[in-house]
């Protein structure tokens, strides 16, 4: 009865979601708070640091109300949140501009700048890129997405905030640092600034070369820690607000790639799991670090010791349904009657289920905001392909759905030959997840059974509660893994394999066919 509990936080790019979970894993209560996203002109993505406080503040509230438990048994607070993103924040620890997200891609010209040389190889000096490859395993990605090309972004744009950068921090950091007071950054939430040696997975470090290729002042990098560590406790201030005791471990946490694998059970090397939140991945522990530069796939730090995880990762997934719903069907212009929104989500699905498979040939390509993996193109963009007088709403929102499914098993080949054997499953979590005619489609595309986590979006949160109570020495990864709950499987319907099988060569081909046209259309002013 008095069993400890874990105040597990999964801050995503669409919402805040707060859960409070016992040491088995089991969810007693949970909320979500949406979160908005700013997309600005000339590729710019960001959020407010505020709102995502707010949405956290929120959502606690709501499931220590909830739950109605004695403050103390939260043992500790734990955060997941989505990577890439950077804060510069001053010494007080206050942020000088909006976070700057992983979809925003307005440092590509300074990072290209930054990482060119005399003589270049892909865009990069060989001699940079031979050590980033060698030490980090990646090296900062041309499309300036990550923190290495928003800090860049912020050091030439606005100039006056570097200068008063005291520490850049991750998403994760910031919470972190509004949590317990202290600037640390995680051994996997540094990976893409690009500046630490990532050889020995158990001792990742600054390196002073990689420092110094950054182009950044080292000291503005913030201390590191391991994910498992407790780094403190809660501030007073926060600790009143909530209602929870003074002496509340905060445990440092984990990007959400890494808390999805841990709750997604999947532990094992290779055993693989898929996520469906508003980007998506595949990803899997492995022994050793490696890098397929080819195909955009890399082994990076994580949260559970000795291991990598390998991410393959895609742009857009379930935010494909997400601009479906809101910028199309109930955007907000003359043609919209309606003020409430329904559970448009459930709906799609009951929708799709009465499409035959294939969609009546109508294809799409899900690559609204350009693509990493297998092809790293940032000029690529979504679109119907084959639309015709047949074609009607309810065709369009399977093809969605199917077009996603195609595009990851682009990826899988790619994927097995970084692993080194055949997948034989995939555990899908993320919201996406939550759909099984969604899992089914993914099911048939892929020709692999889909196992479904029991409560598909929760899987971040259970993930970042198992890291505290691994932190807090009161479970291992091991015995979390085996406590993986499951709703159900899904096997490949063999009759709709060849179907699938030619669907996937015209994606294919309508990749290598339009590529040049969206370079063409799309490169200039990214
Ligand atoms: P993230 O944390 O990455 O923002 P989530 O795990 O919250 O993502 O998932 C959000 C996505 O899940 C939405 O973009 C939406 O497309 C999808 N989604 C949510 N519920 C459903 C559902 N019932 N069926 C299909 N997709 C869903």
């Amino acid at each position: 009865m008095d069993e400890q509990l874990v105040l597990a936080v999964d801050l995503g790019t669409s919402g805040c979601k707060t859960a409070l979970v016992t040491r088995s894993g089991t969810v007693l209560a949970w909320a979500y708070r949406p979160v908005a996203l700013h997309l600005l002109e000339g590729a710019g993505a960001e959020q407010v640091p505020e709102d995502w406080w707010q949405a956290f503040l929120a959502t606690a509230r709501e499931v220590l109300d909830n739950a109605g438990m004695p403050a103390w048994r939260v043992a500790a607070v734990c955060c997941s949140t989505q990577g890439e993103g950077t804060i510069p924040v001053d010494r007080e620890g206050i942020p000088l501009m909006n976070a700057i997200t992983w979809m925003d891609m307005r440092g590509a010209a300074s990072l290209r700048k930054q990482v060119r040389g005399w003589v270049n190889v892909a865009g990069y000096d060989p001699l940079k890129l031979a050590r980033w490859l060698r030490l980090c395993g990646g090296a900062p990605a041309l499309s300036g997405k990550d923190p290495a090309a928003h800090m860049l972004f912020i050091r030439d744009m606005y100039p006056q905030v570097y200068q008063n950068t005291y520490k850049f921090l991750n998403v994760l950091d910031y919470l972190n640092l509004r949590l317990t007071g202290r600037f640390v950054a995680t051994h996997d939430s540094i990976l893409t600034s690009w500046v630490t040696d990532n050889r020995d997975v158990n001792r990742i470090r600054y390196d002073g070369k990689l420092l110094q290729a950054s182009g950044i002042d080292a000291e503005k990098f913030p201390e590191l820690v391991p994910c498992t560590e407790v780094i403190g406790v809660l501030r007073a201030e926060v600790a009143n607000e909530l209602g929870l005791q003074r002496n509340t471990a905060v445990v440092a946490g984990a990007i959400d790639n890494s808390a999805a694998a841990i709750g997604a059970g999947t532990l094992a090397d290779g055993d693989a799991h898929l996520y469906l939140g508003t980007s998506s991945w595949i990803g899997a522990h492995v022994s050793q670090k490696k890098t397929d530069i080819s195909a955009m796939i890399a082994a990076i730090p994580c949260a559970v010791p000795s291991k990598y995880l390998m991410m393959a990762m895609q742009t857009s997934a379930g935010n494909n349904l997400s601009f479906l719903k809101e910028k199309i069907l109930y955007h907000q212009d003359e043609l919209l009657r309606e003020e409430q929104l329904p559970d448009v989500y459930k709906i799609f699905d009951r929708i799709a289920a009465k499409v035959p498979a294939g969609s009546h040939g109508l294809l799409y390509a899900p690559w609204l905001y350009g693509e990493r993996c297998p092809v790293e193109d940032r000029s690529l963009r979504g679109g119907l392909f084959n639309l015709s007088l047949d074609h009607t709403r309810e065709t369009v929102i399977r093809a969605i759905l199917e077009g996603v499914a195609l595009n990851t098993r682009w990826m899988v080949d790619p994927v097995q030959r970084f692993l080194g054997r055949k997948l034989d499953h995939l555990t899908a979590v993320g919201g996406g997840a939550s759909s099984n005619v969604w899992c089914q489609i993914f099911a048939d595309v892929l020709g692999q059974p889909i196992r479904q986590l029991a409560e598909p979006m929760q899987a971040n949160a259970i993930g970042a509660a198992y890291i505290a109570f691994v932190g807090l020495r009161q479970l291992d990864f091991a015995s979390a893994a085996a406590q993986t709950r499951y709703r159900a499987s899904y096997q490949p319907n063999h009759v709709h394999r060849n179907l699938y099988d030619d669907c996937f060569g015209t994606f294919t081909e309508l990749h290598r066919r339009l590529a040049p046209l969206y370079q063409r259309l799309n490169h200039q002013g990214l």
